[in-house]
């Protein structure tokens, strides 16, 4: 459940503005936060902390490195995918 932000009077999804205080909730606002909190995520520190929070240490540590490796492995086929496109044009040129 998310609150007001300006009186902290819990607010339904749906709402425009707050019952309580009439404040308008600004969805723009709320987007931006949403990204932010998005890529926190995928920081290191967003990393750590999701490690230290969930109970079972090894466990998140292991899907973590799952993570890593997965988006590891297409940003290194993309990275290859660029090198043979390059040599490619660098030998029909040459020809
Ligand atoms: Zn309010």
């Amino acid at each position: 459940m998310k609150h007001c932000p300006s009186c902290g009077h819990e607010r339904n999804n749906n709402d425009m503005r707050c019952p309580e205080c009439g404040r308008f909730y600004s969805r723009v606002i709320e987007l931006i936060d949403e990204a932010a909190a998005d890529e926190e995520k995928n920081t290191l520190r967003g990393r750590y902390q999701r490690i230290l929070e969930s109970g079972n240490i090894k466990q998140a540590l292991l899907l973590e490195w799952r993570q890593i490796r997965a988006g590891l492995s297409r940003q290194a086929l993309f990275a290859l995918f660029v090198i043979f496109a390059f040599v490619f044009a660098l030998i029909i040129t040459v020809l």
